[in-house]
């Protein structure tokens, strides 16, 4: 038998890597990157009504939400350490209009659900969608002239919408349109009306995916024509992200957004790397929740394991905050 030498080039050994890995313990020591409760946000779907929780076909163990049901479910999570909630609105046919203008109703499921939550959890941080599209009757995120969204008569429609989410009682604005100059024209409005401590979580890297379609049929809020190239950005290009958060930031924004965030983790590195200092959050989108969740319930992966991978690499490649609908399932698990 031959006795294997060390290896010798440049007057060295190999390396050894194995003795870092050889029990629990020692792995346990060296852990870079911790999930924690915290790190996420809860999104709910709310709805005018009352008793009302009716699973979401397209996206299983998420639902539709009245107020009421609402102070009801979000108990759970908040004993579990979650403590930021996103709160999207999901409106019947008959309250949507051209320019979306339920949108900006203190009436508005929304509005209403703030009120309520901040009375019985007023530390709980709420954060609000601010989109028309959930209140259109085209489905399209702005304004339309003709069957163009038209920028700049949509940002006076964004900006009272986030001026009403701010006088319910909202904590964060989070504009989600994708129109040029939406954090601008919010944080005008809101410092007018004295909402100065009211922050601006801008969605400013939101690609144009794939992986929105379970969503959709979740706000109700299909473009009845066309898609949304127009104003998302365009998945072939990666130097706009920055761009677009350096102007978000110039314009006022305290917290940036990479949306999807596990099809996207270059996207998230690279906005770590330039702005270190900036908390950032990745939107775990409604597709690659449901790409997860299919293959966890077909028995392909092992659903506790890949969950926990999944957002530790979403965590490992800089986002600060995930928003996610497996946020309450992660920090059960973490709490185990
Ligand atoms: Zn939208």
């Amino acid at each position: 038998m031959n006795e294997i030498q060390p290896y010798t080039s440049k007057n060295m050994s190999f390396k050894r890597f194995r003795p870092l890995r050889k029990d629990a313990q020692t792995r346990d020591l060296l852990v870079e990157v911790q999930l924690s409760p915290e790190d996420f946000i809860l999104p709910y779907f709310v709805v005018e009504g009352k008793g009302i929780r009716n699973e979401i076909g397209s996206l299983k163990d998420v639902y539709h939400l009245s107020v009421d049901s609402i102070l009801k479910e979000i108990e759970e999570p908040i004993k579990l350490g979650i403590n930021k909630f996103l709160l999207f609105g999901v409106v019947e046919d008959f309250r949507k209009d051209e320019t979306g203008s339920f949108s900006t109703s203190p009436e508005n499921p929304v509005n209403k659900a703030i009120q309520e939550i901040k009375k019985v959890y007023p530390a709980i941080t709420i954060i609000t969608d601010v989109c028309l599209c959930a209140y259109t009757s085209h489905g399209h995120c702005g304004v339309l002239v003709g069957e163009q969204v038209e920028n700049d008569k949509t940002l006076p429609i964004l900006a009272e919408m986030a001026l009403s989410n701010a006088k319910a009682g909202a904590n964060i604005i989070a504009p989600s349109a994708m129109m040029d100059g939406q954090v601008w024209a919010i944080r005008q409005l809101l410092d007018k009306n004295g909402f100065t401590g009211v922050k601006i979580l801008s969605y400013s890297a939101k690609y144009s995916s794939g992986l929105y379609g379970p969503f959709r049929g979740a706000a109700n809020s299909k473009p009845a024509f066309g898609d949304r190239k127009t104003y998302q950005m365009d998945y072939r290009v990666a130097s706009q992200a920055i761009e677009e958060m350096e102007a978000d930031l110039d314009e006022g924004a305290d917290y940036l957004m990479v949306k999807p965030a596990h099809t996207y983790l270059d996207i998230i590195s690279k906005a770590h790397t330039k702005y270190p200092e900036v908390t950032l959050a990745a939107y775990h989108v409604s597709g690659e929740y449901m790409m997860l969740k299919s293959a966890a319930l077909a028995g392909i992966v092992e659903e506790k394991h890949a969950v926990l991978e999944v957002f530790t690499a979403i965590r490992r490649a800089g986002a600060n905050w995930i928003i996610s609908y497996y946020a309450p399932f992660v920090a059960k698990l973490l709490k185990s």
